[in-house]
């Protein structure tokens, strides 16, 4: 089968689109027929290669899977060849400490699909099959595979970690990131006031089409300051960051008295300075959150297969143009997802 691989870390151009061994399917798991798949910041940092994290090469990148089941492993139950369905991103082992308390992401043994193992960029993919939800009639293979992955992490991230609620204000930094836009529609859904972070004047008004009620052009205005001249100098109750060191000081500024800053995320660096008096007179809270757990994917799908979220596409391109579809991302040219179909 033709999939997009890597033989070895580092930048795009060691992207190529090569013949290899197409998947069988394990026990519990099922083959599925590639239709479309995601492109994600950690197909990125998985490119280049990320500390401690150890894959096999070459590799197959994409987290974000929609297609049709073609091959049924031992074991599988409930599912039919033919079937359209999207892929819960996430693996975990279902026996650890945190598994049995329903944590899925916090398990000690947890992966992702296309991080870890070989994804989605290919014609075929392997995935176990209590991963899988149906794609309903009326949703294309594009739309589903624009959800996974920036849904889950958005949701748990509000809703199960800063447990954002209604009337409360948020700061969205980043907005045109795929979690990002995904938050603008949650945080609105959760009847919250939401301020996005975003570069430009087009990326702009696409936050707000999305429902942001406010929007900063983190070019022409010092974001933290906005924040509290447009707050009355309350500042906001929950921040969501993503960019990590370049913002983290202005993020802690931009939150009001008990406000929750939440990370899932840090695209600028790893080390954020945090004034640690400003923490304890505020009384803040500062929350880690990553993916999400088999029931917060249940809950984000059944939302947008009832049209209350929408998968946001920035473009289509032919798995052909993997390192085209790599490059934009990086340079931060796209407002939602690049999607790529492997059969144009
Ligand atoms: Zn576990």
């Amino acid at each position: 089968m033709k999939a997009a691989i890597f033989r070895k870390h580092g930048g795009t151009d060691e992207l190529e689109v090569a013949e290899v061994a197409q998947p069988v399917a394990q026990a519990g798991e099922v083959v599925l027929r590639v239709r479309a798949a995601a492109l994600n910041h950690l197909d990125l940092w998985v490119r280049r290669g990320l500390p401690g994290i150890e894959i096999r090469l070459p590799h197959i990148g994409g987290s974000d899977i929609a297609g049709e089941v073609v091959e049924i492993g031992a074991g599988v139950e409930g599912v039919t060849e033919g079937a359209r369905v999207v892929v819960n991103p996430g693996l975990w082992d279902g026996t650890c400490e945190w598994c049995m308390k329903g944590e899925h992401s916090l398990c000690v043994n947890y992966r992702i699909i296309g991080e870890h193992t070989d994804g989605g960029f290919a014609e075929y993919t392997a995935v176990p099959a209590a991963n899988l939800a149906a794609i309903p009639d009326g949703f294309s293979f594009e739309e589903a595979a624009a959800v996974p992955l920036v849904f889950l992490t958005a949701w748990r991230a509000l809703m199960t970690q800063a447990r954002l609620r209604a009337g409360e204000s948020i700061l969205i930094l980043g907005a045109s990131g795929g979690a990002a836009s995904a938050s603008i529609q949650i945080a609105k859904l959760a009847g919250a006031r939401v301020y996005a972070v975003t570069s430009s004047e087009e990326k702009a008004a696409q936050a707000r089409a999305l429902g942001a009620d406010e929007v900063i052009d983190r070019t022409k205005e010092d974001f933290a300051k906005e924040v509290f001249k447009r707050t009355n100098r309350r500042g906001v109750d929950v921040v969501l960051e993503n960019t990590g060191e370049e913002t983290w000081e202005g993020s802690l500024r931009a939150l009001a008295r008990g406000g929750r800053l939440v990370t899932y995320g840090g695209t600028t660096g790893p080390n954020g300075n945090t004034n640690i008096p400003l923490l304890f007179w505020k009384q803040i809270q500062i929350i880690g959150s990553t993916m999400g757990t088999a029931d917060e994917f249940a809950t984000v799908m059944r939302l947008v297969w009832e049209r209350r979220l929408r998968p946001v596409v920035d473009r289509v391109l032919p798995l052909d143009q993997i390192k085209e579809a790599h490059e934009t991302l990086e340079a931060g040219e796209q407002f939602g997802k690049i999607v790529l179909t492997p059969q144009v």
